[in-house]
């Protein structure tokens, strides 16, 4: 079996088992292989029925006593039920609407039945049990994978099994490593991570695998580093006009910025491309040191390019660099989904000719084909996800250009350290003068009218106001706010009158942008949003940021919603509304209303959730940590770095050929724990 066939060469994959497991991103056998589960469930087998709660499931050896006749309940379903013999104690076992699963029992035979106990009266029973299943029978601990549409737990299960019965992985870490921390081998750990024999190994297949991300994950950066440092960069020289650029500005720089901007110009002198991130708290003046690079680039007659996660945001950069170099009449475009495609085509020209210097747009740039002359700088803009392969790929468009990543997601200095040991950091740790302390105020969903309350009242006074969902449609399985739900809901209440629009991500380009400018203008007063408002929109005059379900946002994502508003002389509101029922919620809305600090915000963060989740990694699926969590196993981060540098460093055959398989892989998104 080759691990990198396509699914459907599996027994019992037909076209339509095929597409949903390529909507859970399962392409090949591979991909199922490094399908690990979410999570597990431990089934514990009974020998006494008084000793089960009811929150846990079990698995019950039993034999079959009785079939009792099917009866019909008062709301119409049918129920089947099957008496059992469990060490002398009887136990019913219920099926609702599956008359026909009698078939699958023989009197007086032995099975294993999993399901919650409950005890009802003097005599025990057990709902919809999984009956007999051969492959919970196996292991006392059974995966629970994460599943879209009509996949089953149970097809995957039966997928890897046939997978793990055709293969040896073999091993792929320098046998040193393997005996000096005594892990376990990499095939022992795919097997045990899908199907555990017990929590041991469990644990050592986890830990192995941990290593084996973190370790290759370091050896990436590494390599990478020395690819930068030693390719051809462009020495640009500081251009007389920048002083002039400064002056023209409308405020003065703050001195945190002018030393990032400093230390950009320097990297912009050496003749090796700039890899260099800067770190900077909502609001902080992140956009003025991008064009004040791009400038000194496009002055030495270079191309500049400036990319954003989203289209409203690139946008208001559009708009916001064309202010700024007004006065230099250098030549600006525009490339985003809503370009209409004669028109994109007349700008990709412009870019291939040279005409134009610099190009703002969305993603989607360095993806498609867009061919620049002399590119000399690529920005990005609030790039939170920071894959290897996105960085490598970066690179890779322009391949002498300086890189320039900014982002306002912060993460402590020494863990940087380690994930972007490639990257050099600046920190933008100060807020432009004047700003106004955004009061923060937590409401419970009771006392939501408060909350509209106030935003009236600062409509009212001429301001605007943010309203952001988690959801863009009602879901009655989650019982969250959705957009659409809650202007229907306002409209006819407290924002009757009141021009007020809806802004989502199933929106086109152009309807976005249309209820953006007119929320710039002020003709819109309040914007029902998801969170596509989260990164970068600047409209000073709002003054009110009410967040339903904050309950469902991380600290770091509540921290940028915030900073929407707070940008101009008005006082400025932030209202939390959250069904505060666990301690972990009030925990984490009462730093929110206590802390303004990015800083301090993401770190609580990454202890409560992990980075995966901050950077927003796991919600996009193209993590490079399927399993780590780089605070909780921050200890194996640093032997794994300790190790990949050992590696990096020596003369010895097999490591040279390790790094080689690494870096001929770090170009995929290839999961790179088999690298071989
Ligand atoms: P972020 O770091 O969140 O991207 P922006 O670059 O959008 O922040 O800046 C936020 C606002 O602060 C903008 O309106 C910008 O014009 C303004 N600003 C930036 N730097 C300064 C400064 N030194 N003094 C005053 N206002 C500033
Ligand atoms: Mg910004």
């Amino acid at each position: 079996m080759n691990i990198y066939s396509d699914i459907g060469q599996l027994k019992g994959v037909g076209p339509k088992t095929k597409d949903l497991l390529n909507k859970c991103g399962i392409y090949n056998i591979l991909d199922l292989l490094l399908y690990f589960p979410r999570d597990y469930e431990f089934l514990n087998s009974v020998t006494d029925l008084n000793t089960t709660n009811e929150n846990e499931k079990f698995t019950i050896k039993c034999e079959l006593l009785e079939f009792k006749k099917d009866i019909r309940t008062k709301t119409g379903k049918v129920l089947t039920t099957l008496v059992f013999q469990c060490n002398e104690q009887k136990i019913l076992a219920k099926w609702f609407n599956q008359p026909y699963i009698k078939k699958n029992f023989v009197l007086g035979k032995k099975y294993n039945l999993v399901g919650k106990i409950k005890k009802n009266g003097t005599f025990f029973e057990v709902i919809n049990p999984v009956a007999g299943c051969e492959d919970l029978a196996q292991s006392k601990i059974a995966p629970k994978y994460s599943l879209k549409d009509s996949l089953s737990n149970n097809i995957v299960v039966k997928l890897i099994n046939q997978i793990l019965d055709n293969i040896i992985i073999s091993e792929n870490l320098p046998n040193l490593i393997v005996e000096k921390y005594n892990f376990v081998s990499l095939d022992y750990a795919i097997r045990n991570i899908h199907f555990p024999k017990d929590r041991d190994s469990l644990n050592k297949s986890k830990k192995r695998l941990k290593f084996q991300e973190l370790f290759t994950y370091s050896i990436k950066i590494m390599m990478l580093k020395q690819h930068v440092k030693s390719s051809n960069g462009i020495a640009f020289k500081m251009v007389e006009e920048l002083k002039e650029l400064k002056e023209s500005l409308p405020f003065e720089l703050t001195s945190a910025q002018s030393r990032t901007i400093r230390e950009i110009l320097l990297d912009q002198k050496k003749p090796m491309p700039m890899n260099r991130l800067v770190q900077g708290d909502v609001g902080s003046g992140k956009t003025i040191v991008a064009i004040i690079a791009m400038f000194n680039v496009v002055k030495n007659g270079y191309q500049a390019v400036m990319m954003a996660p989203t289209e409203i945001l690139a946008n208001q950069h559009f708009a916001e660099v064309k202010k700024v170099l007004k006065r230099f009449e250098i030549p600006i475009e525009i490339l985003s989904g809503s370009t209409k495609n004669s028109e994109k085509l007349r700008i990709k020209e412009k870019i291939k000719s040279g005409e134009s210097m610099i190009v703002i747009g969305t993603h989607a740039l360095i993806e498609e084909d867009v061919e620049f002359v002399n590119l000399g700088i690529i920005v990005t803009d609030e790039q939170h996800r920071f894959g290897v392969y996105q960085r490598s790929k970066l690179i890779n468009k322009g391949k002498e250009a300086d890189v320039l990543v900014m982002t306002a997601t912060p993460i402590p200095r020494t863990l940087s350290l380690y994930l972007y040991g490639d990257l050099d950091i600046s920190i933008i740790d100060e807020l432009p003068p004047g700003r106004q302390k955004i009061d923060t105020i937590f409401f419970h969903n009771r006392y939501r009218n408060k909350a509209y309350e106030l935003a009236q009242n600062q409509i009212k006074d001429g301001r605007q106001v943010y309203i952001v969902c988690p959801l863009i449609e009602e879901n009655e399985a989650l019982d969250l706010s959705s957009v659409n739900k809650l202007y229907d809901d306002l409209k006819s209440t407290y924002f009757k009158g009141i021009p007020l629009e809806m802004l989502h991500g199933k929106m086109n380009g152009k309807s976005k942008e249309d209820v953006m400018d007119r929320f710039k203008k002020g003709e819109v007063k309040a914007i029902i949003s998801t969170t596509v408002i989260e990164v970068g929109v600047n409209v000073p005059n709002a003054t009110v940021m009410i967040i339903e379900n904050a309950e469902r946002f991380g600290l770091s994502q509540l921290h940028q919603l915030r900073g929407r508003v707070g940008r101009g002389s008005h006082k400025s509101y932030c209202v939390l509304i959250a069904e505060a029922n666990s301690n972990v919620t009030k925990k984490r809305m009462q730093i929110m209303t206590q802390s303004n600090d990015g800083f301090f915000i993401a770190e609580q963060d990454l202890r409560i959730r992990g980075a995966g989740e901050l950077f927003g990694i796991k919600q996009h699926g193209d993590s490079e940590l399927i399993l780590a969590n780089i605070i909780e196993d921050s200890d194996i981060l640093r032997i794994a770095n300790m190790e990949a540098k050992k590696v990096i460093n020596s003369n010895c055959e097999a490591d040279k050929k390790l790094c080689s398989e690494v870096i001929k892989n770090l170009q995929k998104t290839s999961k790179y724990i088999c690298f071989n």
